[in-house]
């Protein structure tokens, strides 16, 4: 058994415990551990958008064939969108019948005015970068994303003198992920400080009083997390085993950090060592980040009908359709940070035609429902990314594993 291999992922777990342990015991005065976690973060936002741009483009530029990008590129979108609808669907009638916010009766604090919903032109204007600055902001990796598909194939089509540029792109992302292996010998530390202040911010007293709305999300959440991705890896033909032990540091470093932005580069070692071909690690993953959250799109169901009863609204049953679209679609476009699903869910309560102003009554606890659905975001894209790679290297492609 090769320990190195396991000792980082211990220590994380480790300091995830202890962090609980610590936050639980110390309180409120537990938030000056945040700091830990907030070094941590920093170092992985300083690395993220390289890391998006260089991967990506290294990935579109050394798939010479465009028929097989192509493939992997509808693939992945296909199973992105499919997935994330399929979150939406199954949390809408839970939320209905299990009614988490009948009788809750809260009031928006005063002085809370609603944010005002993106327009649909904006969403699709946002995803062009103003300039050549604006391509380096981790809340606008869209951006990022948007300008390395185009470098990709500028590099591709330039047929001869573009080779070298694709191996230089291929070397630099293996020096892009050896700084965020030096990086990730901080994230036990930070992910215990996270645990710690989220532990004593939120800790045992908010629970009660959103009880229902947490358990009913933790609990759909965590059956759609363990089942569909099981369903997902299974079909890919790998044992779904080597998918969950691998997936506990991305899982861990999501839940703590609540950025599926700064969860990347440890989800791609993740990707890795599960054996999935780097060409597609290295596009699904990335786009995945930003593009596929899951547990966004069960959030944002949730939240829409949690509104709807807390202001004892009936939701008239021709809009289950709109939350379901409008709900998958403000996952698509959620900025991977924190809190970036609390921002796109006035699309959502907007289209359903409720008042913007219940978001309020869920801003106190959406750091805990978070938690959970960054978890889902991150892990749910190497779950697809090991479908991709069935797709498009046949069923023992895992056979190569290291
Ligand atoms: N924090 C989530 C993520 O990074 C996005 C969200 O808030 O829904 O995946």
């Amino acid at each position: 058994m090769d320990w190195k291999k396991y000792a980082l992922i211990v220590a994380i777990t480790i300091g995830f415990i202890l962090g609980l342990g610590v936050g639980a015991a110390a309180g409120k005065s537990a938030a000056v551990l945040k700091p830990l976690g907030d070094l941590f973060i920093r170092l992985m936002r300083m690395i993220v958008t390289p890391l998006v741009i260089i991967t990506i483009a290294a990935a579109v530029a050394q798939i010479a064939d465009l028929r097989r990008l192509g493939k992997l590129v509808i693939g992945m979108f296909v199973l992105f969108i499919l997935l994330s609808a399929l979150a939406a669907s199954i949390m809408l009638p839970a939320a209905l019948s299990f009614g988490p916010g009948v009788g809750v009766g809260l009031k928006p604090p005063a002085g809370y005015t609603p944010p005002t919903p993106p327009s649909v032109v904006d969403l699709i204007l946002g995803v062009i970068p103003y300039d050549f600055v604006d391509i380096f902001s981790v809340s606008g990796l869209l951006k990022a994303i948007f300008f390395s598909i185009i470098l990709g194939l500028a590099v591709s089509l330039a047929g001869e003198k573009g080779k070298p540029v694709a191996r230089a792109l291929g070397y630099l992302s293996d020096v892009v992920l050896k700084v965020v292996t030096i990086v990730m010998w901080v994230a036990p530390l930070g992910v215990f400080g996270y645990a710690a202040w989220l532990m004593g911010t939120y800790g045992t007293s908010i629970l009660v009083a959103y009880g229902k709305l947490i358990t009913l999300d933790y609990s759909v959440s965590l059956a759609f997390f363990f089942i569909v991705y099981t369903i997902v890896v299974a079909l890919s033909r790998l044992n779904p085993l080597v998918y969950w032990k691998n997936i506990i540091e991305p899982a861990l470093v999501a839940f703590t950090t609540r950025s599926s932005a700064v969860t990347l580069p440890v989800n791609i070692r993740a990707a890795q060592r599960t054996g999935i071909p780097d060409y597609v690690t290295n596009l699904v993953l990335p786009v995945g980040a930003t593009c596929h959250m899951d547990g966004t799109a069960m959030y944002q169901v949730l939240c829409a009908v949690f509104i709807a009863q807390a202001f004892g609204i009936t939701l008239d049953p021709t809009l289950y359709g709109t939350i379901i679209v409008v709900g998958t679609l403000a996952a698509v476009g959620t900025a991977a940070i924190p809190g970036g699903g609390l921002l796109m869910l006035a699309m959502t309560v907007a289209a359903a035609g409720l008042p913007l102003e219940g978001i309020a009554l869920i801003v106190a606890i959406d750091p805990i429902l978070d938690m959970l659905r960054t978890m889902i975001n991150a892990t749910g894209d190497v779950a697809v990314a090991t479908l991709m790679a069935r797709i498009l290297e046949g069923p023992k492609w895992f056979v190569k594993a290291p």
